[in-house]
């Protein structure tokens, strides 16, 4: 006989859904979170327990999770127009706004917009066209792709082979033409009595070797994120983008800004090269593209790359490339929405005017013996735990400390990011200066009880 008994949502999620990064020894012991609805930036599971979500679901729902503008551009455009595509010279009146609107707030004079459903695809397409551009110019060996160790580009496989995490070689991953430079995180990586200038010039140098050694002529790209996100909120040091940008300048190599993260406000400007100061040749874009209600990405082609595509593609007379949603007119007007309300209606306002209050929060809580170092910008945070704080010695693996922090957290109802040995905040534009204070009084509860515990 069929068994009856009710299965709790735990149950019913790990028999049914087959997890992606997920620690599942975790999650065996502690059963899954299953969530019902959000309120501000809130969100609540089946037991109507309430979780303040430091991390913006995946950095993403910077509007919070019931913005009544944006559910109300989705369900208009439902009513209107609720799906088509890009091909054949035919889409939706919302995507060609939106195209224009991109190449409007880009760092771009001019420019051209390609949609693909997410930031992986957004990055697999960048490899696409760098290698169909090069080949019809006749360079068919220009197609390397340089990124950084520790960087995340994504999962599909061009992104994958990007990003620059060891768990890659689980999947014999990277593919052979992607090459990783150092992560230029200061802190962590200096030598012994490096100044910042120093390392900033070493991780510069490096990548020139490196160019030299594979050859300027089988380069087609140098991908980097602003500030590096998954890899544990990593901003670079003093400089750096400055250096690298002349090395690759020297070597005629395209530089591309991955803001999946930092785009659209997240590091207090519209765009982190704003905020650093660099003028990449084209920018990946999604997460905060569509404040999270819609799965989509872009890739903005600055004039250069545009006009080199467009000529290349005029030629064989197609770019044979797309997805099915690829500027889905729901995913256009949402995004249109989402643009107006975090640059036009305080939410970017908003990033800015908390910063200080964010990064005293942040000092605040690195004063702890157990906090080796607290980095940021913007509504990025992280602080790294270390077991001593003088050598920067990190903690045993085995002890989990970031995971037993988040989970700690999880228990209190705030929702943050283990990564590494470092807790990563990467709150939504909306959060008020009590709910930031809520976030870390949270925190620093949750870090007294895991430290007290192991220490
Ligand atoms: N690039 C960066 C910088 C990211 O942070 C992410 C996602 N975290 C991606 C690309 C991949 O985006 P998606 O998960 O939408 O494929």
């Amino acid at each position: 006989m069929a068994d009856t008994t009710p299965q709790s949502w735990d149950a019913r999620a790990t028999n049914s859904m087959f997890y992606g990064f997920t620690d599942l020894p975790s999650i065996r012991e502690r059963g899954a979170v299953v969530l019902t609805h959000g309120e501000g930036p809130y969100v609540v599971d089946v037991e109507g327990k309430r979780y303040l979500d430091a991390n913006s679901g995946l950095w993403n729902m910077v509007a919070g999770f019931d913005h009544p503008g944006l559910i109300e551009a989705a369900q208009a455009q439902y009513a209107r127009f609720p799906g088509y595509h890009a091909f054949f010279g035919r889409m939706s009146d919302q995507t060609v706004m939106l195209s224009e609107k991109l190449i409007e707030v880009s760092p771009f004079e001019t420019g051209k917009v390609f949609f693909t459903n997410s930031g992986s695809e957004a990055n697999d397409t960048m490899v696409k066209m760098l290698w169909f551009m090069n080949k019809q110019r006749g360079m068919p060996t220009k197609r390397k792709i340089i990124t950084r160790e520790n960087a995340y580009h994504g999962v599909t496989v061009a992104a994958a082979s990007m990003t620059g995490k060891p768990y890659n070689e689980l999947f014999g991953l990277p593919l052979p033409e992607f090459v990783h430079v150092r992560c230029p995180h200061y802190w962590r990586e200096a030598l012994r009595g490096e100044t910042e200038e120093e390392f900033t010039q070493r991780m510069a140098d490096e990548l020139d070797q490196t160019i030299r050694r594979e050859g300027a002529q089988t380069i087609a790209a140098f991908v980097a994120e602003p500030v590096m996100g998954a890899g544990g909120v990593i901003p670079p040091s003093k400089g750096y983008f400055q250096a690298i940008a002349k090395v690759l300048k020297n070597h005629r190599i395209p530089f591309i800004a991955d803001e999946v993260i930092t785009g659209f406000g997240r590091t207090g400007n519209t765009w982190g090269c704003e905020t650093y100061d660099f003028m990449p040749d084209a920018i990946i874009s999604s997460k905060n593209l569509t404040a999270g209600f819609f799965p989509m990405g872009a890739v903005i082609l600055g004039p250069e790359l545009a006009d080199t595509l467009q000529q290349v593609t005029d030629e064989v007379e197609e770019f044979p490339h797309g997805f099915t949603a690829s500027g889905h007119p729901v995913g256009c007007a949402i995004a249109l929405k989402a643009i107006d309300v975090v640059m036009n209606e305080g939410l970017a306002d908003n990033v800015k005017a908390l910063t200080p209050r964010f990064e005293e929060g942040l000092a605040r809580l690195a004063e702890h013996p157990n906090i080796g170092e607290w980095r940021g910008k913007g509504f990025m945070g992280a602080l790294e735990a270390v077991q001593d704080k003088a050598t920067k010695t990190p903690f045993d693996a085995k002890l989990s400390v970031s995971e037993r922090i988040a989970n700690t957290c999880t228990d209190h109802g705030l929702i943050c990011r283990p990564l590494g040995q470092s807790i990563v905040l990467c709150p939504p534009f909306i959060m008020t200066e009590s709910q930031m204070d809520e976030m870390f009084d949270k925190l620093e509860k949750a870090l007294n009880e895991v430290f007290k515990a192991i220490t």
